[in-house]
């Protein structure tokens, strides 16, 4: 099956402005931010959504949670907060079917999300 455009970026096949990477997970910013921060933390590995994720796949979804949260303290926002956010599928809004987090931060987010 051919790779999403998460792969290509993993690949380094098209650009992306990246901000954190280790053995597991990339991060880089998103293209449409929808905050004044917005970054994207994926598994190396591939999955497409998160319905996919089978027994031992924990740690593929907590290293993203663990990454995202230690960016936010790095860059200096963690007190202060942030959304973080999966999508999934058609009614989630998911458009890349690779999984990923969304970590939104920068301005006072608004519940409920539309
Ligand atoms: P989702 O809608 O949850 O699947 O999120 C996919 C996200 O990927 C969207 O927020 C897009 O703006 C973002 N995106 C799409 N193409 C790129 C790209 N080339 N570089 C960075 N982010 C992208």
């Amino acid at each position: 099956m051919a790779g999403t455009l998460f792969d290509k970026i993993i690949a380094r096949e098209i650009p992306a402005d990246i901000v954190f990477e280790d053995e597991h997970v990339l991060a880089f910013r998103d293209i449409h931010p929808q905050a004044p921060v917005h970054v994207l933390f994926i598994p190396k590995q591939p999955v497409a959504t998160l319905n996919d994720l089978v027994p031992g796949d924990e740690a593929v979804v907590g290293r993203l949670a663990m990454a995202a949260a230690a960016f936010a303290k790095r860059e200096g926002f963690a007190q202060d907060g942030y959304r973080v956010v999966m999508n999934c599928n058609r009614d989630g809004g998911q458009t890349v079917f690779h999984i990923h987090l969304h970590l939104l931060a920068g301005r006072a987010m608004q519940w409920p999300p539309g």
